[in-house]
């Protein structure tokens, strides 16, 4: 993995190095367990930033959380595996302003949390009726359901080796680091010269994101799984859950979104949240 350099775990800390995305700069960040109930908090220079939806800065590319002026780039990732994990308390200090790539997945996170005896998204609280944000014919949504489930849908008509993926994730019977984790994130090469020109992806490389062109098809395979881009579209939307804490039972479902709907349908749940307490 190009960039990275990492360490290993001391007691209950552990600690990755690597490249952002979109800085192009290395950052370190260390995690450490924190006590029951105390959440998921970034800590920059000292001042701390809860993974929460108050906390998130409007990005269309990654997901971004500032307090007092402070910013974190590029979190969805490590909150996917520790979601996806089960992990509810820690503390994520961050040397740096962008949390490092890795190799475009959550899987170099996820090896390193094993030692920390992990679980499953231990579901909290429950919704009685459906959320929907929508934007175009792009939309994230949860419904009524008895257990966690979380479905994905893409649509890219113009890259057939793309094409249309759709993929339904039951937390409780499928483990998260081999059905999710592993998912790489992917690009379109006719996109890449202008986000460079727009000062985004400074970091990236046909090592830490799949690129695929709409006649050559993917540039630098293999795959991890045929429907690999889809999985890492779930990822991402777990990741971007995360900043509820605990996610309720319910179904969650995606078509063609993005950080910004994703991010949405959070601060909506969490809306709804304060005026029907999570019970059950
Ligand atoms: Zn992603």
């Amino acid at each position: 993995m190009i960039g990275q350099r990492d360490e290993q775990p001391s007691g209950e800390c552990l600690t990755l190095s690597g490249v952002g995305l979109h800085t192009g700069t290395v950052a370190t960040v260390t995690l450490e367990r924190a006590p029951a109930s105390t959440g998921r908090v970034f800590y920059v220079d000292g001042q701390a930033i809860p993974a929460q939806v108050s906390c998130v800065q409007p990005s269309s590319l990654c997901t971004t959380l500032a307090q007092n002026n402070y910013k974190i780039h590029t979190v969805e990732h490590l909150l996917a595996a520790l979601v996806g994990l089960g992990i509810a308390d820690v503390a994520i200090h961050l040397e740096g302003e962008e949390i490092p790539l890795l190799d475009g997945s959550a899987l170099a996170w996820v090896e390193r949390l094993q030692g920390w005896g992990v679980g499953q998204p231990c579901p909290v609280g429950v919704i009685t009726e459906p959320l929907v944000v929508q934007e175009g014919d792009s939309f994230a949504a949860v419904f009524p359901a008895s257990e966690l489930l979380l479905t994905y849908g893409i649509d890219f008509p113009d890259y057939p080796a793309i094409g249309r993926q759709w993929l339904t994730w039951q937390p409780q019977r499928q483990a998260f680091a081999e059905v999710i984790a592993p998912a790489r994130t992917f690009g379109l090469a006719e996109q890449i010269d202008r986000l460079r020109q727009q000062g985004l992806i400074r970091g990236g490389s046909l090592a830490n994101a799949l690129v695929c062109d709409r006649e050559r098809g993917w540039l630098n395979p293999p795959l991890r799984f045929p429907d690999e881009p889809v999985r890492h579209k779930l990822l991402d939307f777990l990741g971007d859950l995360g900043l509820l804490g605990a996610l309720p039972r319910g179904h969650f479902l995606a078509y063609k979104a993005g950080h910004r709907l994703h991010t949405q349908l959070a601060a909506r749940l969490h809306q709804w949240f304060s005026k029907h307490p999570k019970i059950g």
